[in-house]
């Protein structure tokens, strides 16, 4: 039994929908194209599961915010797929491919066969079984990659009103989660073994800033340990965490986020891999010339840096799935692609953006006693990254346009002086 289609999306989310719309922008025709998805509904803006979709007051529900609604584009509701002749084939996981064969095998036995394949499997949540710690599997311990853990995520929080909220992880699914909780009235202790949040990113300055607001909202920091295991009562529910530094924190619930892996496995010896993603070049196209890669699974090359990186960020993975379908649909028009890392995160009131690479030295910049405050990263004389919390959508706009001319800085103080004004004025 199988079915052959010309395109076929492996994967089912940001990417997956943002290359839709763009096939058929690009002209594809009815019945052509198909998308196959583990998860049971078409794809959204996973970035709404720990904001909207977790807020105590009218929480975001799909189909709200099916994919392309986060960038401005039309809503890809199931009705729309339909109208275009585009077979979604969900809640089916491919459990094996052969990239010379061009087939994919699902979990159900069916045989799919692509011309082309474009990988969008994204990525999953580490588990702390990874790390030695086992408890995962309690009632009360919560992940957040997909939608079933969003609904898991509501479920344990209106269970426990009131409560205590471990959260593990200072990245931004433990910072938007945290402030979720917060708003949800329940009392919250993050751990984890930095010596500030966000510690990929933000500079001591800039966690301080945060951290400070959180406090003053309640939450409670306990950096520089991590979780060694959990008190577990009969009936299967968490009741406290034991940290490796002695110390026990009871717990209501806790949310867990301490990093994604790739989902490269099905690829694994059929195609290059490489920083933990499958390799591709300035097309997405991988070391199979019929298979390309996008999304936060692509290791792709970043043209203003010279090098290779794996972007775990929602505007990488609808610009490089655009990129994709382009140089696919229309080989002879589409160049290189062209990046400029851009990632954004947004809890309480805050709603900060960054652009480029958060390397060299730093330029703090703006009031961090008020509302707005920014840095710039400076690396061989030259302006590589920027940052700004509360911006207009002007000033965003040029701060990416700044950031992407990489101008030179011969003059550190004068630059702080200047301070956002600078990328304004460039
Ligand atoms: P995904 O969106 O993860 O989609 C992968 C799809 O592949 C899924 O549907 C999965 O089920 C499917 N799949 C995988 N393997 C198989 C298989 N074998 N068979 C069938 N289907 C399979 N980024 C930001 O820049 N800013 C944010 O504020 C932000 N917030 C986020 C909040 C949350 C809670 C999460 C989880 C992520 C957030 N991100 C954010 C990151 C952003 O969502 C990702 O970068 C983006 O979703 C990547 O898109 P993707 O299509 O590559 O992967």
């Amino acid at each position: 039994m199988g079915r052959a289609f010309v395109y076929v999306i492996l994967g089912g989310g940001v990417a997956a929908g943002y290359a839709a719309l763009e096939f058929t922008k690009k002209g594809v025709s009815p019945g052509e194209l198909c998308i196959i998805s583990e998860e049971t509904v078409p794809p959204y803006e996973r970035p709404a599961l720990s904001k909207g979709y977790l807020l105590p007051e009218a929480p975001a529900r799909l189909p709200s915010f099916h994919t392309c609604v986060g960038a401005n584009e039309e809503r890809l509701t199931p009705k729309w797929y339909k109208e275009h002749g585009i077979e979604l084939i969900l809640g089916t996981r491919v459990k094996s491919v052969d990239v010379r064969r061009k087939t994919l095998l699902t979990a159900v036995g069916e045989t799919i066969s692509y011309k082309i394949l474009i990988i969008a499997t994204g990525a999953r949540a580490l588990k702390l079984e990874e790390f030695g710690v086992s408890g995962s599997d309690a009632e009360n311990v919560c992940y957040l990659r997909d939608l079933a853990d969003a609904n898991r995520v509501v479920d344990v929080m209106q269970s426990c009103a009131s409560g205590n909220a471990v959260v593990i992880g200072g990245g931004y699914i433990g910072m938007e989660c945290a402030a979720s909780l917060v708003t949800n009235r329940i009392n919250v202790t993050m751990v984890f073994p930095e010596v500030h949040c966000m510690a990929r990113l933000f500079t001591p300055k800039i966690a301080s800033y945060y951290e400070g607001y959180y406090n003053s909202k309640g939450v409670r920091f306990v950096k520089g340990t991590v979780l060694s295991s959990f008190e577990i009562d009969p009936i299967g529910k968490v009741t406290a965490v034991n940290l490796r530094d002695g110390s026990q924190l009871p717990a209501d619930m806790v949310v867990v986020g301490i990093g994604i892996r790739p989902n490269t496995s099905l690829f694994e010896g059929q195609l290059t891999l490489e920083k933990g993603g499958i390799k591709v070049n300035g097309r997405m196209q991988t070391s199979n010339t019929s298979v390309y890669a996008v999304g936060d699974v692509a290791a792709f090359p970043v043209k203003l840096f010279g090098e290779t990186r794996r972007l775990e960020h929602v505007d990488s993975a609808r610009k490089t799935a655009k990129h994709a379908v382009a140089a696919i649909m229309e080989p002879e028009k589409t160049d290189e692609f062209d990046y400029l890392p851009f990632f954004y995160s947004r809890f309480f009131t805050f709603s900060w953006q960054f652009y480029g690479d958060n390397a060299g030295e730093v330029v703090h910049f703006g009031d961090y006693s008020g509302n707005t405050i920014g840095a710039y990263w400076i690396s061989k004389g030259h302006l590589v990254g920027s940052f700004l919390e509360g911006g207009t959508k002007e000033e965003y706009e040029a701060l990416a346009k700044t950031t992407r001319l990489k101008p030179a800085i011969d003059d550190i103080t004068e630059l702080e002086r200047q301070g956002l004004g600078f990328a304004v004025t460039v």
